[in-house]
């Protein structure tokens, strides 16, 4: 197969008009419209236009050619096929010997990074770079370090007196100018072959003649050099002029140019600064040593010219990261108020349990007398598979006093598993027990803010006496203090008593329990037991619906099933929104191709392979992303802090947060692929040609 190397020992050669030529064209054709190269015939393709009629034509290394014509006479469409912009329709193209059609995308682009210099009528800079930045492009998908691209640009513009222009835009440039910038941008990589496509047309006529001076000085230092012009007073200027007409050859003083041996019609120019030896070159992709830019290099000059991007278009970024920023933000705060949503819910079953149900009695719907729930159908109940426990429940207001200090307090006399009815610890001391109940013992735990109105300021109230209505009762232990989420009774201003003791000493006018806390055995049996519950009671009551079941579990399960699929509505809408970030980024990318096409035709030029510009593409996409991923996840969490501040439940996630932020850089990535693929694939001719 073709070898790179061999390539290369060549295109650095001296003129060697007597050896093989380093380009050989024969019978090339190209033609326009119709069914051309890989294209199906559509039927409303205009028909196909042949631009060029079959070009023979042989160029040595070191030779001056101009090839002359009138406008329209495809001499730009020949340089084009020369340069490996463009392929022909038909006929072969050897360089140094080698088929060019026998190269791929990438390897075409190797060839124009290290053996063509090309120069433009219309200059062709990128509008955002710099003219030091201009002519560092080839050098970039070379691979140069940075410090030796910026080096080796300084000397070429300071050679052709643009020393202080380095860091001046093309806008600040005039024409002259801008073309000597190009012109050191063709010798970046060493610019073997310079091809100059009507390089004097734009310009005044001192500025051209300058511009001629610099490509006659190119030629005499043994650069190759094709120019083509349509004026005859420039081409005379080449020591061989091809004369090209309606997409023929019809004239060449190859034979006179040959005699041409000596190159000393203009003063020699001091050696122009070269690359450092070039490595081996290899066709890309055929071994590891491909010439191209390394990873790293290339991404950070990616990013570069992102950013430069992005700030020329200000707006237009700002409003693409607005929609990023909105979409992240909106999926952080979504995820944590849900979840914050959730964690109540789920505060308040623990404080309650998901295993609860509250028996009390009332009159029946059928009219009667209020049932009564007697303790013989509590051990009923208590025997039921389906429930843990029952625990009757007596409490009210009653005045409570501790010497001259009294206080009214809710009473709450029941048996000892109301700890664990209601999750719920001792913090000190401790709780009374069954026996303790059955023997109707005077004892009292305390809730917290109990504790602090009778005991402020006393480190153990344990032993000390309370007088609960005109009862003496021990207070034995302090429970932990249970905060905002104890729903609507606040647990912490009550004091607890054995059921026994509160019949007997506090509450002797009640009959029967205010209300019966009952558990169920576990949360999936909650509706087994209240059914159990409820048929046994109907029969002990001779088929009187005298008492009522409240199923707090089954309300509580029923709520943390909606706060479940609000969550996911929430975070469906954030999705959404992030998704229509994604489609933002994705417009915009592929505005910023259109945009770019130029560019990308210059750096195709210059000799970018398709994946470097896939990989410039991408790493705009991803700056964009990544920078609204980050705006918004800050602006998640500051939307966040406020809500917390004015009191809604929040609870920010690691993992929401690197979702929603990863979630943006993949929207980024996978919408910005499809514009980026677009640019790699791009025809170089077409993207040169572009707006
Ligand atoms: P020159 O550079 O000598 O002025 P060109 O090579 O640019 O001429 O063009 C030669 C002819 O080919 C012109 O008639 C032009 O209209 C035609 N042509 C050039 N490019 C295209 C294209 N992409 N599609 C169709 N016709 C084209
Ligand atoms: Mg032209």
């Amino acid at each position: 197969m073709v070898s790179t190397a061999d390539i290369d020992s060549s295109i650095t050669g001296t003129n060697s008009a007597n050896g093989p030529p380093l380009i050989s064209l024969r019978g090339v054709r190209k033609r326009y419209g119709g069914a051309g190269r890989g294209s199906a015939a559509h039927g409303n393709q205009p028909p196909a236009v042949e631009v060029l009629h079959g070009i023979d034509l042989d160029i040595h290394a070191g030779e001056f050619v101009a090839i002359v014509g009138a406008s329209g006479s495809g001499k730009s469409t020949l340089m084009h096929l020369l340069g490996c912009l463009d392929r022909p329709s038909a006929g072969t193209y050897h360089f140094n010997g080698h088929d060019v059609a026998s190269l791929d995308a990438d390897a075409l682009a190797w060839l124009r990074r290290e053996a063509f210099g090309f120069v433009f009528q219309g200059y062709h800079l990128v509008a955002t770079d710099s003219a030091s930045e201009n002519v560092q492009v080839p050098a970039v998908y070379a691979g140069l370090p940075e410090a030796g691209r910026a080096a080796r640009a300084a000397a070429l513009l300071t050679r052709l007196g643009m020393e202080d222009k380095l860091h001046h835009r093309p806008s600040q440039l005039s024409g002259g100018q801008q073309q000597r910038v190009s012109i050191a941008r063709a010798l970046m990589n060493g610019g073997r072959i310079i091809l100059a496509d009507e390089p004097t047309g734009a310009l005044d006529s001192k500025s051209g003649a300058q511009v001629m001076a610099l490509l006659r000085e190119l030629a005499a230092a043994g650069h190759t050099v094709i120019l083509i012009t349509h004026d005859r007073g420039v081409a005379a200027q080449a020591r061989r002029v091809i004369e090209i007409r309606d997409g023929c050859i019809v004239a060449d003083n190859a034979g006179e140019a040959a005699q041409v041996t000596a190159r000393s019609d203009t003063a020699v120019l001091p050696a122009l600064p070269m690359l450092p030896a070039l490595p081996a070159l290899q066709i890309p992709g055929r071994t590891h040593a491909d010439g191209g830019a390394t990873l790293l290099t290339d991404i950070r000059e990616a990013a570069r010219t992102a950013w430069r991007g992005m700030r020329l278009n200000r707006v237009r970024t700002g409003l693409t990261l607005l929609g990023i920023i909105i979409g992240v933000a909106s999926v952080i705060v979504m995820l944590a108020v849900g979840e914050g949503a959730r964690q109540r819910v789920m505060a308040q079953m623990g404080t309650l349990g998901t295993t609860i149900m509250y028996l009390g009695s009332r009159p029946p719907p059928t009219g009667g007398p209020a049932g009564q729930l007697t303790p013989e159908d509590l051990e009923a109940i208590a025997v039921l598979p389906s429930i843990h426990s029952v625990m009757p429940v007596i409490g009210d207001p009653i005045t409570v006093r501790r010497g001259n200090a009294e206080r009214q307090l809710y009473v709450f006399a029941a048996s000892e598993e109301m700890p664990a009815v209601h999750h719920w610890q001792v913090a000190q001391g401790r709780y009374y027990t069954a026996a303790e109940d059955r023997n109707l013992a005077p004892l009292v735990v305390l809730g917290h803010k109990a504790r602090e109105h009778f005991f402020a300021g006393m480190a153990n109230p344990l032993g000390q006496q309370l007088l609960i209505g005109n009862s003496p009762f021990e207070v034995i232990g302090v429970m932990a203090e249970r905060g905002a989420d104890s729903g609507a009774q606040d647990y912490d201003n009550m004091v607890f008593i054995p059921y026994q003791a509160g019949r007997a000493r506090v509450y002797q006018a009640q009959t029967q329990p205010d209300y019966v806390v009952v558990q169920a055995a576990s949360s999936a049996q909650v509706h087994a037991a209240e059914a159990a519950m409820h048929a046994l009671l109907l029969a002990r009551h001779g088929g009187r619906e005298d008492f009522s079941i409240g199923n707090a579990a089954a309300r509580l399960q029923a709520e943390v099933a909606t706060r479940r699929s609000m969550s996911m509505m929430l975070g469906l809408i954030a999705a959404v929104s992030l998704l229509v970030g994604g489609i933002g980024v994705m417009n915009v990318m592929l505005m910023t191709v259109r945009e770019r096409t130029r560019e990308i035709g210059i750096r195709m030029a210059a000799g970018a392979r398709q994946r470097d510009i896939l990989r410039q593409f991408l790493t705009e996409a991803t700056m964009v992303t990544v920078m609204g991923g980050a705006v918004g996840l800050a602006a998640g969490l500051l939307v966040g802090a406020a809500l917390i501040a004015a009191g809604v439940p929040t609870v920010f996630s690691v993992s929401a947060m690197a979702g929603a932020f990863g979630c943006a850089v993949a929207t980024g990535l996978v919408f910005g692929y499809m514009p980026a693929r677009t640019a790699a694939r791009l025809d170089p001719v077409v993207a040169l040609a572009g707006e």
